[in-house]
């Protein structure tokens, strides 16, 4: 994993601490590795060698010997559990988001309707997180589940599972990830333990890449290019093509920023269009609007900046941006999604090439 030095020992000595908290929250942008840490906590919690191969029980000092400098303790990655839930391949480790995993429908609940696409996470869900919870794990000492997005859990969703993220069996342990932590039911979050994952500085990045094998140029740009988020500059390292791609999007991104409404219809088709088609340039087209509007931002909040007084419109461009990227993972009409975020961009009157501006400041 690249980065998050100070979160892996934090876990480390949580895991080793007599009482490990039930509920973790995750609370970070997307791309910075929180599902990375959900399963690295996963390992902590399962991994055979840790547990027994030094003989020695979680002590009252074991968290004070995890926390000893150079002395992380890290699952070893090699036993049965640590390889099973790296492989996502563990059958005790639950990711629960919006569908219908562990959907559990009430026999009086008539009104029930199939939900393999929704974009909350449901109460007939939770109830199949209780129902489960009550069983022992099939093979591992310790179940995790995972809820992602935690903030697609509803109201009802979320006052049925208090009860079980308070007090779960001994066996189970939660870890709530979200990119809205305010958007959470307070009664929720205040149950958890919140670990906030910021994206990785850019040095740390180019340092891990570098340990990778990575080209020292490429490293560079790769990592200016990733804005903090290790899983982007790891793609981009491996396909340095897609940053060729990244001058041509922002450019795109100029020009339908400074046009008209019309125009923004058909790019917002465009984009419908090729989302069916294949999801993942999509994605990497949001983050380039991302990056577009921190650069007007940033150039806005500058003395002398002819642009002062429209950070407020740039500002909400940049939670349309999230907004969209978190309706299309809960699997809202993507069409609806692309059109909303559009309509939320302010007009803006460009006088300058954007995709030079970012790079100087990469
Ligand atoms: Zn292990
Ligand atoms: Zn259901």
């Amino acid at each position: 994993m690249i980065g998050h030095g100070g979160i892996l020992r934090e876990l480390a000595a949580l895991a080793a601490s007599a009482e490990p908290p039930h509920a973790l929250l995750f609370a970070g942008p997307e791309g910075t590795g929180r599902t990375m840490l959900a399963r690295h906590w996963a390992q902590l919690l399962n991994c055979e060698r840790r547990a027994g191969g030094e003989g020695q029980p979680p002590s009252l000092f074991g968290a004070d010997a995890a926390m000893a400098p150079g002395s992380a303790e890290v699952p070893c990655g090699e036993c049965r559990p640590c390889r099973h839930i790296a492989e996502r391949n563990h059958p005790d480790i639950i990711i629960l988001g919006p569908g219908d995993t562990l959907c559990r429908p009430r026999p009086s609940d008539s009104g029930h309707a199939s939900h393999a696409i929704s974009r909350d996470i449901r109460i007939c869900q939770v109830r199949g997180v209780i129902e489960l919870v009550a069983r022992y794990p099939f093979e591992a000492t310790n179940r995790v589940i995972v809820v992602e997005p935690s903030d697609r859990l509803g109201r009802d969703a979320s006052h049925t599972i208090l009860k079980t993220l308070e007090e779960p069996p001994g066996h189970t342990y939660f870890v709530l990830v979200t990119a809205a932590p305010e958007a959470m039911l307070e009664t929720i979050s205040s149950r958890c333990r919140r670990i906030d994952v910021r994206p990785v500085p850019r040095a740390e990045i180019e340092e891990g890449l570098l340990a990778r094998g990575t080209e020292p140029a490429l490293a560079a740009r790769a990592a200016a290019e990733s804005r903090g988020r290790p899983a982007r500059a790891l793609a981009v390292a491996a396909h340095p093509d897609l940053m060729g791609d990244r001058a041509r999007i922002l450019a795109r991104c100029a020009k339908v920023a400074s046009g008209r409404l019309t125009e923004r219809f058909t790019y917002a088709n465009d984009l419908t269009e090729r989302w069916r088609r294949d999801r993942a340039p999509v994605l990497t087209e949001l983050d380039a609007w991302e990056a577009f509007w921190e650069t007007q931002l940033r150039e806005s909040a500058a003395p002398g900046a002819s642009a002062a007084g429209a950070q407020a419109g740039f500002v909400e461009a940049l939670k349309a941006v999230t907004r969209a990227r978190a309706d299309l993972q809960a699997n809202v009409v993507p069409r609806g999604a692309f059109e909303l975020m559009l309509l939320c961009f302010p007009r803006v009157t460009l006088a300058e090439s954007p995709g030079e501006e970012s790079e100087e400041h990469a």
